[in-house]
């Protein structure tokens, strides 16, 4: 890459341009209207959050640096203005997440989640809103890195996207308990947070931009995450934008979780 300082620079201001996406994303809860269309089909919504968001993020890196959103031919900024809509229109505003993650030769190499309704159970006088934020090879900042329980298989997978290839996957690893919430980044922040053991998704629908900022911060702690036959994801710009083999990310014990992944599970999912 050019210059190190580039990469800090561009990591620098998707930080402040989540913040104010953030705001964004609370202002439109706070009006009432939501706007939301249809995009694909069932449960592919857009709101007017999604929208906004998406255009102030770009125009802000678009200012700042020339070329949008890549730059130097070889650093791609993969964009997710709202990661759980569904959440977002049915109120689990928690799952809600902004996602910026920044990729190098085709790697996420680092990346920045906002949250714009972490404590929003702490009641009216609490803060609302956190950034997590993460470079491969530096690490990550703002939340508290943490192991989940010892000894327990604790499965992270969707609220919204549920599918019988899904279910049987997550059965197969024989789970002490399953988590369904929105969002790749609210996932991925659990498993940081030591909530989850593994997110386990056997089905397509999650994007690069799903994964691309997540994944960084998770690297950076040590963390891997694959497609479910356990290839990592390439990020550069010409890159199928759809993750067909779906997600399979731990923080620690990786191996455990991708040996007993099933073969007729891996045959339904072409990468
Ligand atoms: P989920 O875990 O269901 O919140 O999904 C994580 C991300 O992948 C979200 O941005 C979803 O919109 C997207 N996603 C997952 N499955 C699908 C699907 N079947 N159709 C559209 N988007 C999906
Ligand atoms: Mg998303
Ligand atoms: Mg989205």
């Amino acid at each position: 890459m050019g210059s190190p300082a580039l990469l800090m620079r561009v990591v620098a201001s998707a930080y402040s341009v989540a913040e104010k996406a953030a705001t964004i994303v609370r202002n439109v809860m706070a009006a009432g209207d939501l706007g939301i269309v249809e995009k694909t089909g069932a449960n592919d919504l857009q709101t007017k959050a999604d929208r906004l968001v998406q255009m102030s993020i770009c125009a802000s890196l678009a200012r700042k640096f020339p070329k949008v959103t890549i730059i130097g031919e070889e650093l791609v900024i993969w964009v997710d203005p709202l990661d759980g809509t569904k959440e977002y229109t049915e109120g689990l505003l928690d799952h809600v997440t902004v996602l910026i993650g920044i990729a190098y030769g085709g790697k996420a190499i680092a990346g920045v989640i906002n949250q714009p309704y972490y404590n929003y159970e702490a009641g009216a006088d609490a803060v609302l809103g956190r950034t997590i934020w993460g470079v491969l090879g530096i690490g990550a900042f703002g939340f508290q890195l943490t192991e989940a329980p010892a000894g327990k298989r604790i499965i992270i997978t969707t609220r919204s996207h549920s599918s019988t290839l899904v279910n049987d996957c997550i059965s197969a690893l024989n789970p002490d308990s399953v988590i369904r919430v929105g969002g790749a980044g609210n996932k991925i922040i659990q498993l940081t947070e030591g909530k989850a053991s593994a997110y386990v998704f056997a089905s397509p629908g999650c994007k690069k931009w799903d994964t691309c900022a997540p994944e960084a911060i998770l690297h950076a702690v040590g963390g891997k995450i694959t497609d479910i036959h356990g290839n990592s994801f390439q990020y550069n710009k010409e890159v199928k934008h759809m993750n067909s083999a779906g997600v399979l990310a731990t923080l620690r014990n990786y191996e455990y979780y991708a040996s007993r992944i099933p073969n007729t599970v891996k045959q339904s999912l072409v990468p």
